[in-house]
């Protein structure tokens, strides 16, 4: 109890939660996790739990490189993440979806 969740986006704080993982979370991590991009190296996030040492690298594409969600795919709910958060996904997904109406790539 009293575990807290922070996540970084780079080098910022980006929001802070109480930490409630979920089954598969603890499966695959019983570390911190850092993003990292396998398209350009950077680590461009990091979540870290209050109770844990130690990291595990996640490979998950950046922003840059049509990644950059801090929920993994296999999750299904998101009540646990900071409102902070829900709003860079949000703003993901919006810029993502501008983006594929703008591009070229998808006109008929
Ligand atoms: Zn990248």
């Amino acid at each position: 109890m009293g575990a807290s969740a922070f996540y970084f986006l780079g080098s910022q704080l980006l929001g802070t939660s109480q930490s409630i993982p979920r089954w598969e979370d603890w499966q695959v991590h019983h570390k911190n996790v850092a993003h990292f991009c396998p398209q350009c190296g950077e680590v461009w996030a990091r979540i870290m739990d209050s109770r844990l040492a130690g990291w595990f690298a996640q490979t998950t594409l950046c922003s840059k490189h049509g990644g950059g969600s801090f929920i993994s795919t296999w999750r299904n709910t998101f009540e646990e993440l900071p409102p902070e958060v829900l709003a860079y996904e949000l703003h993901l997904l919006i810029t993502r979806h501008e983006t594929a109406n703008s591009s070229p790539a998808t006109a008929a």
